[in-house]
This record gives structure tokens, sequence and C-alpha cells, in this order.
């Protein structure tokens, strides 16, 4: 393919990282190995080195995983990524990649629970600390940050309410304070939002969910922008010797790629959290179709999200597609081709009318994910919150009546005639 001309992204999502193997094979071949024969004992010199780049060791690289990585990169239009064996795995090496024991982080506050957990518990036993702010008050962020703020942590859209932040804004205040801005872009995906086109500068991903597709693999990914300057003096881990690696200086040597080749040389191969070839293999097949599910997520979920909004057994909904949604217009200005389809709604009748409708649901599955080609519901206040006491539910914004829900790609009057029976059982 001519290399001036700008590919499209279903044909970056079929096409990129990849070339028929040496058989011809046209599917991308699953390396199940742990190791590569080295064809001399200087091309193994030279690899360890750094001086070239090739396989080693399937913890720190894999040619099935290169092809995922290279794919997800182009995808964003980043200059390289980085796969781990979970979403956690991925958003625990981008953070250490850049931030040590008496450093700072400024972080959205409603974000996955996982995180919440990572950034509020286990980063502060490791001595990082964390401050969470209002992502709907961009100017928190700078109230936030101190000198020894190495980061701003964000999601493109956040779960259960549903707002899409401001982020040229955060990225101005972020990129004035000379610190680079991290998304979680899990549930917009490329597909809807492009994170690097708004100036931020690291994108993360669970794979589990949307780019996998179909329930299949956990995974996840970094995709460097390779935009941030990292030659200011702020970030001494990557322009002083590296005593972990023969004193290799990563800007020096490695430019744009400097923080990604970091996170491989450095977090991946002494924490070891590396994704299997095959579940590498399951989410290139799920990205093949991404730009195909995505926009049929998306208008299912915006129209079971207008039926809700009319319904009198449902008392709100967190849709962002809808024009009553205070970060409406800002979805109207970032997100492209659709609003995603992770929302809640609240069920009149609470608590027990929440817990009813769950167990009369037929086709939809009662399960703790998203982004699966099925229909997935969760009563949260019952199952993923329960142990917390209903004034703490609430202030995660998990009220009992609220059920989340990621609308699959079924005919959406089936999603919709399921709904709806369950709601006449639920609600009386
Ligand atoms: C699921 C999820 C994660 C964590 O990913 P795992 O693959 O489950 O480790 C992180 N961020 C968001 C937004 C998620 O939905």
């Amino acid at each position: 393919m001519a290399e001036n001309r700008k590919l499209g992204i279903g044909t970056i999502a079929i096409h990129s990282g990849q070339k028929p193997g040496p058989e011809g094979e046209r599917v991308v071949p699953i390396a199940q190995t742990t190791s590569y024969v080295f064809k001399d004992a200087s091309h193994a010199a030279r690899l360890f080195a750094l001086e070239e780049f090739g396989q080693i060791y399937t913890r720190i690289g894999n040619p099935t995983t290169d092809v995922l990585e290279a794919r997800l990169a182009a995808l964003d239009g980043g200059v390289g990524a980085l796969a781990f064996s979970s979403g956690m795995a991925t958003i625990t090496a981008a953070v250490l990649n850049l931030t040590s024991a008496g450093q700072h982080i400024v972080s959205a506050g409603a974000l996955y629970g996982g995180t919440v957990t990572l950034f509020a518990h286990t980063l502060k036993r490791l001595g990082i600390d964390v401050s969470f702010v209002d992502v709907t008050e961009p100017e928190q962020f700078r109230s936030a940050i101190k000198d020894n703020t190495r980061l701003v942590y964000i999601e493109s859209i956040s779960n259960p309410k549903n707002d899409v932040p401001d982020f040229e804004a955060i990225v101005d205040i972020a990129h004035s304070a000379g610190i680079p801005v991290i998304c979680d872009n899990t549930v917009l995906t490329p597909v809807i939002f492009r994170p690097f086109d708004y100036g931020i500068d690291i994108a993360v991903y669970s794979c589990t969910k949307f780019i996998g597709g179909h329930g299949s693999a956990i995974g996840g990914a970094i995709v460097d922008s390779g935009n941030f300057d990292w030659g200011t003096g702020k970030f001494p881990e990557l322009t002083e010797p590296d005593p972990s690696y023969h004193g290799v200086k990563y800007l020096e040597r490695f430019g744009k790629l400097a923080y990604i080749v970091k996170a491989r040389t450095q977090i991946l191969r002494d924490m070891g959290a590396c994704i299997s070839p095959f579940n590498s293999w399951l989410l290139l097949q799920g990205l093949e179709t991404l730009h195909l599910r995505l926009p049929k997520h998306s208008s299912n979920a915006l129209e079971l999200a207008r039926w809700l909004d009319k319904d009198k057994r449902i008392s709100w909904v967190n849709f962002v597609g809808l024009k009553n949604h205070p970060s409406h217009s800002n979805a109207k200005k970032y997100l492209k081709g659709g609003f995603g389809s992770v929302f809640g709604f609240g069920i009149a009748g609470g608590y027990q009318a929440g817990i009813k409708f769950i167990e009369s649901v037929e086709l939809c599955s009662h399960l703790a994910n998203i982004g699966d080609s099925k229909t997935l519901v969760i009563h949260p206040a019952s199952t993923t919150h329960q142990q917390l006491t209903e004034q703490e539910r609430l202030a995660a914004g998990v009220s009992d009546d609220f059920i989340r829900i990621s609308v699959g790609t079924e005919d959406i009057e089936d999603i919709i005639a399921d709904i709806d029976q369950a709601l006449d059982k639920a609600v009386s």
C-alpha cells in the first residue's frame, strides 16, 4: 500500500502491523513459545545490549503480541504500544514508569473501581500519593498539581456518571505544569475517541472489553503518542543513565520511543505481567471487527437510552448521548460516530426492584464485565459495591436503584423486549 495514503480506521484495524507469514499465512500465527534461537553469539549480544530490536524471551516480547501492539499503536496514531496481561497491569505500569515513592499524581475521582483501589491503597503503600479531583472541573487539576506531581490521570468517559471531560482544558493545565496526561480509553476505543488528536500523551486500555469484544481474553495495552517532551529536566528517569540496563539513556537512545521502550525494558521485564500469545491472538481477532461493532453498540445504546428515558418505570438515565446530560456538549465536541454503550439508569422501586430486575432478564447476562457483544447488566448496590455502607455507596455514585448496562450488538428490538418484560416483573 502506498506510504503516503492515510488509511481508514477499518483498514488499520484489519491490516496494521501484519504481513503474511513466511509460509504465506494470512492469519497472524500464534507464536506459542517462551524463547527464540539466536542466529549467533554476536546477534545475542546485540539484542541484550538493545543495539538491535528482536525477540529474546516472551516475557519482554513475542511476534504475535508485536502485531497486536503495532495495530493498537496505529489505531491511535501513536509511535508504539506495549501489551500486558490485563488492564490493571497496564495502568500500574503506565504510572510506575514515571512515578516513584515520595511523588504524586493528580487523578480524576470517578474512575473504574480497580483503578480507584490501585491509586488510593496500593500506590499509597508504595509511597505514591494521589489527589482525586472532579473531572468536570478542570481548574481543580491546576490547584492539585504540586512540584512533585508526575502526571495527570483521566478516563475518556466515566462510569457510572458518563461524564466526558473537557480534554483540551485538562491537557493545557497539565502541559503548562510540564507533566503528561494519561487517559484510560477502554470504554470508547479509538473508533469513537482518539486521545492524541486532543493532546493527550499516553492512552491505556483494558483490551478485555471492546477491543477483544467477545468476553474471551483478559489483556491490556499502553499506547504512546511519542509527543511528550521528556527532555525538560523534570524526568531524569528518561534522560539519565539507567543503572539496571547498562546505563542506557532512554531519551537520547530511543527519542520518541523513550517512554514505551523504558516501560518494556524496566517495568515489564521486572514485574513480568506479560500477555499470553494466545490472548494477543484473540484480541487481534476482536480488533478486526472493532470498527463494525462500535457503531452498532453505540446506536443500540442511544435507542435504548431514549426508550428508557420515556418510561415511567425508570427514574433517571445517565447516558451522555441524551441532550439533557451535563457532558452532552463535550461529548458532541470530542466523540465521533457515537456516544459509547455503557451507562446507568435508575429503576423505580429502588434496591428490591433492582434485584428483581436483574433476576428477571433473560437475554441480558448478569455479570461483572462490559464491552462484550452480548448485553450485560449488573445491580452494583447488591454486588460490586455491597461491602460499602449506603453513605459510601452514594459517594461512589452507586445509588440503590442504579442498574448498569453494557449494550451489546444484538437486535435492538430484542434487547428492548427483554428489558421491558423484566421491568414489568420488577416494578409493580
Ligand atoms: C475493566 C477496566 C479496567 C481493568 O481492566 P482488566 O482487563 O479487567 O484488568 C480498567 N479501566 C476500565 C475503564 C475498565 O473498564
